[in-house]
């Protein structure tokens, strides 16, 4: 079946999945789905019997009609392999009644890993298959995790390079060292005096600079973009749900209904829906659990139909899940209203302009098998404490929450269906959250806090951690956070 992608926003014609990696974003600012979701063509049996490479193989080759094998195989071996510490990849860890999809086990220790190792490879296959000569440049702003994430991705690729802004002083210091010490030729990270959003709309206008594109044409580079909602950062994320599925089938964990539930902490929107398209491909998914923090904007939605970004923004201890305007969301407000992008474009301008929009009742009822929960900053701690108290198990913040979520869930419902919450972060990458959380001193320097956590926790110190220790600085520049600033540093990196 040859699937390819459309805009939500607008009738043009479906281009192909290379094509769709290498924009990203279509011109209309819509976010490009599949014209349809493919079914998986192999019986679950045989599924369980594969490795995680060759169920990403199974997956993926569905929605990228237009990659061959080879090419795709070349993709997933190159991002799958002794770059994660341990040969399963997405190891499952049961606990506290639920099943952990321990989705941390790359190089930045948190589950953008999972996308972020295949993209680079996905994209510089689609570019030769354009025959496309320009060598692809990512300009990236980042609060934190998604910056080191596609760092480590496009790291020696040949064929990229990635610049990384990041607020000089608004990240936290394991994260600031991840990105400063990152290796790579092709690399170059930069902070600014400035926030995130300084940040932000500099690469925004940088990207859209018309004279730029033209010198960068010229010079021989195009902009592209690496954030999640690039199809090749979507698709990759659908295989870890239907892998854990079969896992699950061949132990024996399931009831007769061979029913699942996913639950998942939430901000963009874009690993929640991976699980909700491996429902569409086949697997029996009865509950997808949606657990935001106190930017509860998806809980409220789930609740009343409204999306409404117009309220307060929270800090909290998952800052990756710090987010009002969860961008993936637009994809399901798409496919409930019917595959309609005249109707989604007008919920979309109403977000733009006013900040909020209320779905219809026809497209509310096809949301019953979502289901929205939140956490606060307590309950938080305390689903990290209950279950290493429990259990002996160590979890982050932004899983936590989904742990919170879950455990309200079932209590309140009675369901017993078998849950796998999606571990997103290593506790390693929160560990100043998470000994707070387990009521001890965090008074201790990162790399300390590190050493204290493996004892308690009882597994290793990641190599993403411990590497950083006496790691060389590479990347010392700092520059103004204005457009102009910012522009000046990409074009003494490329040489313009
Ligand atoms: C990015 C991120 C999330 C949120 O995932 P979305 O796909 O944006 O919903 C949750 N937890 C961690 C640790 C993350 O890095």
């Amino acid at each position: 079946m040859d699937i390819r992608y459309r805009s939500t926003r607008s009738d043009a014609a479906p281009i192909t999945a290379s094509e769709a990696i290498l924009k990203g974003l279509s011109d209309d600012g819509g976010l490009y789905v599949p014209t349809q979701i493919p079914k998986l063509d192999k019986s679950f049996a045989e599924l369980g019997r594969e490795s995680y490479q060759e169920v990403a193989y199974d997956v993926m080759k569905l929605f990228l009609s237009d990659f061959t094998q080879e090419e795709l195989r070349a993709c997933i071996r190159a991002a799958y392999g002794s770059n994660f510490d341990t040969a399963q990849i997405v190891p499952i860890r049961k606990a506290g009644g639920a099943y952990y999809l321990e989705l941390f086990h790359g190089p930045t220790i948190a589950f953008k890993d999972m996308a972020l190792q295949i993209l680079p490879h996905l994209m510089i296959t689609a570019a030769r298959k354009k025959h496309e000569k320009k060598e692809i440049v990512i300009l990236t702003a980042t609060s934190g995790d998604t910056g080191k994430a596609a760092l480590a991705g496009f790291a020696d690729v040949p064929g990229t390079k990635i610049v990384v802004f990041y607020p000089k002083d608004g990240v936290s210091s394991i994260q600031e060292r991840q990105m400063v010490t990152q290796k790579g030729a092709n690399t170059c990270v930069i902070g600014i005096r400035g926030n995130f959003d300084d940040a932000q709309t500099g690469v925004k206008q940088i990207f859209t600079d018309p004279a730029l594109k033209a010198r960068m044409a010229q010079a021989g580079y195009q902009f592209s973009s690496a954030n999640s909602i690039n199809i090749g950062r979507l698709v990759p994320q659908i295989v870890y749900y239907v892998y854990a599925y079969t896992r699950l089938l061949q132990t024996g964990a399931l009831g007769d209904a061979g029913e699942i539930n996913f639950a998942v902490p939430t901000g963009n929107f874009g690993n929640i829906l991976a699980a909700y398209y491996a429902g569409k491909m086949g697997v029996p998914v009865h509950r997808l659990i949606c657990a935001s923090n106190t930017n509860k904007v998806l809980y409220d939605f789930f609740r009343t139909g409204e999306y409404n970004r117009n309220r307060e923004f929270h800090v909290t201890s998952s800052p990756s899940m710090d987010i009002l305007v969860s961008s993936n969301l637009e994809r399901l407000i798409y496919h409930i209203g019917g595959d309609s992008a005249a109707k989604n474009d007008v919920f979309m301008k109403d977000l733009r302009e006013k900040g909020d929009y209320v779905i219809t009742d026809a497209m509310r009822a096809q949301l019953t098998q979502f289901c929205g929960g939140y956490a606060d900053e307590e309950e938080t701690a305390d689903a990290i404490r209950t279950l290493y108290s429990n259990e002996g198990y160590v979890i982050d913040p932004h899983t936590a929450v989904a742990a919170h979520v879950y455990g309200a869930y079932a209590k309140s419902t009675g369901d017993k269906t078998p849950t796998v919450i999606a571990s997103t972060a290593s506790p390693f990458k929160f560990e100043s959250s998470v000994m707070k959380a387990l009521g001890r001193e965090t008074d201790l320097s990162d790399l300390e806090l590190a050493d204290r956590l493996s004892e308690i926790a009882g597994v290793p110190v990641p190599k993403a951690v411990s590497g950083l220790r006496g790691a060389e600085i590479r990347h010392k520049t700092v520059c103004g956070r204005s457009k102009e600033d910012m522009q000046a540093e990409v074009e003494k990196f490329l040489g313009l």
